[in-house]
């Protein structure tokens, strides 16, 4: 059934009529008339596209605040442990509960990267997200396991690619330089090119992944993964906070996207900052992430857009970076460009992926710059409604698509016995 959001206004500060076939956005005009479409009265409402989140691994949401204060090798062996216990029932409530975040929170589609994909995957179908789902493909140098590997990772990419009418998408998703050999990160970008789907993959994450880089292939990560051949317009890395400027350049002539992901960089301090304004001024395509909830503890993407704000200024020592219309463009056209999906724009004939907004809120009013309300003052619970892929998913804030107390408890439960 068709949808007519009526009157809602639209980041320009001008209102509008939004009418929805399909899974598609009809026509946007002053004043629209259809009988036959269920009417939303966004009188009180500002319309967004969808926030896209271009790097997370949705099923760790079971795993928030496993571990804390940690030094990098202790966090990860703390997650570590954790994760090998993982069933793939777990991943599936993980998956359902980060979803309910997610969706709750105006966050419309997702990239991930992990393992018992086909569980994350019907726990997308039944949440009604969005997503590009990407076996995490792994082999430490053995080749037994890059064989094996790289079978999981394909039949997943046959099993699920285009489901859903096209809601869900696949990847090819090699972890990194440090857990993959350089004849898996070959292979994988032979499969990412077979099927046109993206390569999703960890870079420059840690100085310490630049030093071991350089030790072993004596050159810097992304001359490395240039020396192999997988640099490529389907390449999406996550992360690159240890970049050169030659190496943001090198990144930009292949077309790379990259997913800034602010939060979970310094909660595990990093210690370094993204190079945002050179990949700006090298024409690279920028998105953001918030990666898993062991390293952010929050899927929401209002509070990435306002750290990644924050952490360019302060980082530069200039205000003028980062502007909000970029960081915004980031949350959502970037993010649809790096996936490549039609959406992140409110235009006639992309998907209808939105969110509404309600205007009268506290914490976003006055409206002097909407953007920079967006950016810097919104948070998820000013999110009334979502629509995804023309389906109306949140109304009212409340969860259409799954029983949001049941996945609540499962949840609980569910970590309870991992970590238990
Ligand atoms: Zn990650």
């Amino acid at each position: 059934m068709a949808i007519l959001i009526k009157g809602a206004t639209l980041i320009s500060g001008k209102k509008a009529d939004v009418l929805i076939e399909g899974n598609s956005i009809a026509k946007i005009a002053p004043s629209i008339t259809d009988n036959s479409a269920e009417k939303i009265d966004a009188s009180r409402k500002l319309l967004i596209p969808g926030l896209i989140n271009t790097h997370t691994h949705a099923a760790m949401s079971l795993f928030k605040g496993v571990a804390e204060d940690m030094q990098l090798a202790d966090w990860l062996a703390a997650v570590r442990k954790v994760e090998t216990k993982l069933t793939a029932k777990q991943a599936r409530v993980g998956t359902l509960l980060a979803a309910a975040e997610m969706l709750k929170g105006g966050t419309t589609c997702f990239n991930d990267m992990y393992f018992h994909m086909d569980e994350i995957a019907s726990a997308v179908q039944e949440s009604g997200i969005r997503a590009t789902l990407g076996y995490g493909m792994v082999d430490m140098g053995n080749e037994k396991k890059r064989k094996s590997e790289l079978a999981v990772g394909e039949k997943f990419v046959k099993d699920w690619h285009g489901k859903e009418q096209g809601r869900i998408h696949c990847s090819i998703a090699p972890h990194s330089i440090y857990l993959c050999s350089k004849e898996l990160l070959v292979a994988a970008n032979e499969l990412s090119q077979k099927y046109s789907v993206p390569y999703h993959i960890h870079l420059s994450e840690t100085r310490k992944e630049v030093f071991d880089c350089l030790e072993t292939n004596k050159k810097r990560p992304a001359y490395y993964l240039d020396s192999l051949g997988v640099l490529s317009n389907r390449t999406v890395a996550a992360h690159c906070v240890w970049l050169t400027k030659e190496e943001v350049r090198l990144l930009a002539s292949h077309k790379v996207s990259v997913s800034l992901n602010p939060v979970s960089n310094m909660k595990l301090s990093g210690g370094s900052t993204a190079p945002m304004p050179e990949m700006q001024e090298f024409g690279m395509n920028v998105s953001l992430g918030t990666d898993g909830s062991a390293s952010n503890n929050s899927l929401s993407m209002f509070e990435t857009m306002k750290t990644l704000g924050l952490l360019q200024k302060n980082a530069r020592w200039d205000a003028t970076v980062a502007k909000e219309g970029a960081i915004f463009d980031a949350a959502t056209v970037g993010g649809a460009k790096a996936l490549e999906i039609y959406a992140g724009v409110i235009k006639e004939g992309a998907l209808a992926d939105l969110a509404l907004l309600d205007l009268h809120s506290p914490n976003i009013v006055p409206a002097h710059s909407l953007v920079s309300n967006l950016v810097y003052s919104a948070h998820a619970g000013n999110v009334t409604d979502v629509i995804v892929d023309g389906k109306l998913v949140v109304e009212n804030r409340t969860l259409l698509t799954m029983d949001e107390q049941k996945i609540v408890e499962q949840a609980q439960k569910e970590a309870e016995k991992l970590v238990g």
